[in-house]
C-alpha cells in the first residue's frame, strides 16, 4: 500500500471522529507538496501572481534580488531588465498580504564563477539587506535561493549557517529523484528545484506536475520567473490561473511556498 492509500485508509478507519479531535492536522492527509518558486522580482508579474494565488486561497512563493530595485543594478543578463523590477515597498506590501518573500541573491551573480570570499560576502550582504528592509523577516525558516540555481557544497554550507534552507539546482542535490523529502525531517535543508526556459514553460510545468501527481509523492519545487512577456521561461497568466484552480481540488496535494514548508519543521 503506498503512503497515499495508507493515509486515506487510516482516516477512513477513524470513522466519525473529527481529525482535530484526533490531534491530526489536515496536512497529515497530504502526501504531495508543490512549490511554484518565482524568482527575480518583476513588479507587474509579482503583483499579478499574488492576486491569482489569492483567488484560490494560496500564498505565492516570491524570491527577489536585494539590489534589483537600484538603478545601479546591472541589466545583464538580458532576462532581468532593471526597470521591470519592484522594490522593498512592493515586497513589504505583498508580504503583508500573506505572500512569502525570500532572498534571491545580492546582485544576481553566478556565485560558482566568482572568488569564494566574494561569493560569501554576496550571500551575507543579501541576507543583511533582508533583515533590515523586509518587515518580519526571520533567518529562521528562511530559504536562500541561488541565482541560476548555481551552487556548490561550500557555498550551500555557508548559506546554511545563516538560513534554514537553500534552494538550488535539483541536478546538484537530488541525485536520482525529482522530488525533495516531504515532510522534511531535519534542518538545514538543501532543496532542489527544476525549471525550463527561455521560452514559455506552460507545457513543461504541465508535464512535470502531471507526472508528480501520478507518483507516490514528495515535494516538487518548480522554479518560475515572470508572467507572459516578463523573465526567463515565463508562464502565461491564463495557464497559471487555470492550473491553480485545478490543483486546489486535489485532496492529497498542498501548494505552498518553500519557506512555509520549512517553517513547519522549524516550529516558527
Ligand atoms: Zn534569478
Amino acid at each position: 500500500m503506498d503512503r497515499r492509500n495508507f493515509v486515506k485508509t487510516s482516516l477512513a478507519a477513524a470513522g466519525t471522529l473529527s481529525l482535530s479531535s484526533m490531534g491530526i492536522s489536515l496536512d497529515a492527509t497530504k502526501t504531495h507538496a508543490l512549490s511554484l518558486s518565482f524568482d527575480d522580482g518583476f513588479k507587474k508579474s509579482f503583483y499579478r501572481i499574488a492576486e491569482i494565488h489569492e483567488n484560490y486561497g494560496l500564498n505565492a512563493c516570491l524570491n527577489v534580488i536585494a539590489t534589483g530595485h537600484l538603478k545601479s543594478f546591472n541589466t545583464e543578463p538580458k532576462w532581468i531588465p532593471q526597470q521591470l523590477l519592484g522594490d522593498f515597498d512592493d515586497w513589504n506590501k505583498l508580504k503583508e498580504r500573506g505572500h512569502e518573500i525570500m532572498p534571491h541573491t545580492w546582485e544576481h551573480l553566478n556565485l560558482t564563477e566568482v572568488p569564494i570570499e566574494k561569493a560569501k560576502e554576496n550571500i551575507g550582504k543579501c541576507l543583511d539587506h533582508f533583515e533590515t528592509h523586509l518587515a518580519g523577516y526571520s533567518a529562521e525558516g528562511a530559504v536562500y535561493n541561488f541565482a541560476y540555481n548555481a551552487s556548490n557544497t561550500t557555498l550551500e554550507d555557508y548559506a546554511m549557517t545563516k538560513v534554514s534552507a537553500v534552494r538550488t539546482g535539483g541536478w546538484l542535490v537530488l541525485k536520482d529523484s525529482k522530488v525533495n523529502q516531504f515532510p522534511i525531517k531535519e534542518l538545514p535543508q538543501r532543496l532542489g528545484c527544476w525549471g525550463h526556459g527561455p521560452d514559455f514553460c506552460d507545457q513543461y510545468v504541465e508535464q512535470e506536475i502531471h507526472a508528480f501527481l501520478a507518483s507516490d509523492g514528495g515535494w516538487l519545487i518548480l522554479n518560475l520567473h515572470g508572467l507572459d512577456e516578463e523573465g526567463w521561461g515565463p508562464v502565461s497568466t491564463t495557464y497559471l490561473d487555470e492550473l491553480l484552480k485545478r490543483l486546489t481540488k486535489v485532496d492529497f496535494l498542498t501548494v505552498q511556498p518553500t519557506g512555509e514548508i520549512v517553517k513547519q519543521l522549524s516550529g516558527k
